[in-house]
C-alpha cells in the first residue's frame, strides 16, 4: 500500500465516510459510478472491483463483458453535497481487462496513452476550459425550456439566480480542490459560464467531469435545471468549451519565447499549424453530437472557419492577448469544442493534432485579421479558410478517413465512435421535424 492510498484509508476513517463512489467515463463522456463500502477500499486499491462492463457504452465487445476499476488514490475527494455524518467521497478510476490490462476502450487511458507519447517528446499538456452553460427553469419533458433569467454578457443581476447559484457551484468546487478562475453571465438568457484554473490535461479532464456533475447537483438543491447541451435555444448563443492550452517541457512554458512575435516559439506555432490541418477530421470528438452543428454554424461567436487570429473571436483558434512580463502564460485557444465533449478523447485529439503539426514542423499560415463571418465565401476561399464540417455527417466522414483520429484513440474506441455517430445521424436524418411541418404541410 502507498502513502497515497494509506492517506485515503486514514482519511475515510477520520472523516466519516460511509460510501466510496468509484468514477469513469463512458466513451461518449457521461460519467459512471459505483458505491463501495470502506471496508472494499483495500481489495479497490490491490486487486480493482469487477463490474459488467458491457452495460456501459462503448466500453466492452460482448464476450469480454467483465471489467476491473482500479480507483486512482490521487483524486480523492469527499463529496460536499452528501453531507458532513456518514458521507461519501470519490475517486477516478482506470479500467483494466481481467487479465490486468489496460481497457482500450477507456478514455481515461486513451488521454493517458497520448499523455506519454508527449512527455516522451520532453512535453507535458496543460490546460484551461471555459465552460458555458444554460441555466434553466424546471421543466417536464417535450416542454420548451425557459431560461432562468433574461439577462446578457457579463451582466450582474442582482439578487439573481445564476449569482446565488455561482457562489454556491464554486464553493462546492473548490471544497472539492477544483479552483476557478472567472466566473460570469454570458450573452444567451439564463447562460453562464465558469473558467477552471490551468491545470495538467488529465486533472482537467477529471475536474470537467466532477464540474458537470457540480453543476446539476446545485441545480436540483437550487429548484433550476442545468444543461449542457451545445445548443438549447434556436435564438441564443451556444454553449462552447473553448479551451486554452499549453506544452511545457519541466518548468518552462514551451509556447513561450522572449522577443518573439506574440511571444510564441516555434513549437508554439507548429502546434497551432497542426491543430488548423487536423481541425475537420477531429471535429466529431470535440462537437460529437447532431446538435453540436447547430452551434457550430448558428453563428453568435462560435467557429465555423478554419484559421487563426489574435484576439479574434471568429477566428478557431486564437492566441489571447500577449503579457511579456508573464512567460509562463503562453497559450493558444481552441475555440470549437462544445460543453458536451468528452473530455478525455478530446483533450487527446487536440494534443495528438498539435504534436503532429511539431513533428512535420509545419508552418503556421498567415493569422486572419479579418471577421471571417463577414467575408463572401469567395472571399474565404482566396485566403484558405476552410470550413469546419457543417453536420455530424460530414464530420463522421472526414473523421472516417483520418489516421490520426483511428492512431490515437486506437482501433477499438475509433470503431466504437463511427457506429455510434452513425446510428445517431441515421435516426435524426429519418426524422419529420417541426420546421418541416411548418413549412410545407400547408403549403404542398
Ligand atoms: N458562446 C460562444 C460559443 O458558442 C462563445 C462566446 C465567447 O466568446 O465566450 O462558442
Ligand atoms: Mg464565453
Ligand atoms: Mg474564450
Amino acid at each position: 500500500m502507498d502513502k497515497q492510498q494509506e492517506y485515503v484509508l486514514r482519511s475515510v476513517e477520520e472523516r466519516d465516510i460511509r460510501f466510496i463512489r468509484l468514477w469513469f467515463t463512458d466513451v461518449l463522456g457521461i460519467l459512471k459510478s459505483v458505491a463501495i463500502a470502506p471496508a472494499e477500499l483495500e481489495n479497490a486499491f490491490n486487486e480493482g472491483i469487477g463490474f459488467d462492463g458491457s452495460a456501459v457504452e462503448g466500453l466492452t465487445r460482448v464476450y469480454e463483458a467483465d471489467m476491473i476499476a482500479k480507483p486512482d488514490p490521487a483524486t480523492f475527494q469527499i463529496l460536499p453535497w452528501r453531507g458532513e455524518r456518514q458521507g461519501a467521497a470519490r475517486m477516478f478510476c482506470d479500467i483494466f481487462t481481467p487479465d490486468g490490462e489496460p481497457a482500450l476502450s477507456d478514455p481515461r487511458q486513451v488521454l493517458k496513452r497520448t499523455l506519454d507519447k508527449a512527455s516522451q517528446q520532453g512535453f507535458s499538456f496543460y490546460t484551461h476550459p471555459e465552460i458555458e452553460f444554460y441555466l434553466f427553469k424546471q421543466f417536464e419533458p417535450g416542454q420548451q425550456p425557459v431560461p432562468v433569467d433574461r439577462a446578457g454578457y457579463f451582466d450582474n443581476v442582482p439578487r439573481g439566480t445564476a449569482h446565488n447559484f455561482r457562489r454556491e457551484a464554486i464553493t462546492m468546487l473548490e471544497n472539492m480542490g477544483i479552483s476557478v478562475e472567472f466566473s460570469h453571465h454570458e450573452a444567451g438568457p439564463g447562460q453562464n459560464e465558469i473558467d477552471l484554473r490551468y491545470a495538467d490535461a488529465l486533472t482537467t479532464a477529471d475536474n470537467i467531469m466532477t464540474f458537470r456533475t457540480v453543476i446539476k447537483e446545485v441545480a436540483l438543491e437550487q429548484g433550476v435545471f442545468a444543461s449542457f447541451m451545445p445548443k438549447p435555444l434556436f435564438e441564443a448563443p451556444g454553449s462552447g468549451m473553448h479551451t486554452h492550452m499549453s506544452l511545457f517541457e519541466g518548468d518552462r512554458n514551451a509556447f513561450h519565447e522572449a522577443g518573439a512575435e506574440l511571444g510564441l516559439s516555434l513549437v508554439a506555432r507548429q502546434f497551432m499549424a497542426g491543430l488548423l490541418r487536423h481541425a475537420p477530421e477531429i471535429t466529431a470528438i470535440t462537437n460529437q453530437y447532431v446538435n453540436s452543428y447547430k452551434r457550430l454554424w448558428g453563428g453568435a461567436e462560435a467557429p465555423s472557419y478554419v484559421c487563426w487570429g489574435v484576439n479574434n473571436r471568429s477566428a478557431l483558434v486564437r492566441v489571447p492577448a500577449h503579457k511579456p512580463d508573464k512567460s509562463q502564460s503562453a497559450r493558444v485557444e481552441y475555440r470549437a469544442m462544445d460543453s458536451a465533449a468528452n473530455p478525455y478523447l478530446a483533450f487527446s485529439v487536440l494534443l495528438a493534432a498539435g504534436l503532429k503539426g511539431i513533428e512535420e514542423g509545419l508552418e503556421l499560415p498567415d493569422g486572419a485579421e479579418d471577421d471571417v463571418w463577414e467575408l463572401s465565401s469567395a472571399e474565404r476561399r482566396a485566403l484558405g479558410y476552410e470550413p469546419l464540417p457543417t453536420s455530424l455527417n460530414e464530420a463522421i466522414q472526414v473523421m472516417e478517413r483520418s489516421e490520426l483520429v483511428a492512431e490515437t484513440l486506437g482501433e477499438r474506441v475509433f470503431d466504437f465512435v463511427l457506429r455510434n455517430k452513425r446510428a445517431e445521424w441515421e435516426s435524426y436524418r429519418a426524422q419529420v421535424t417541426p420546421f418541416e411541418l411548418e413549412t410545407y404541410l400547408s403549403v404542398l
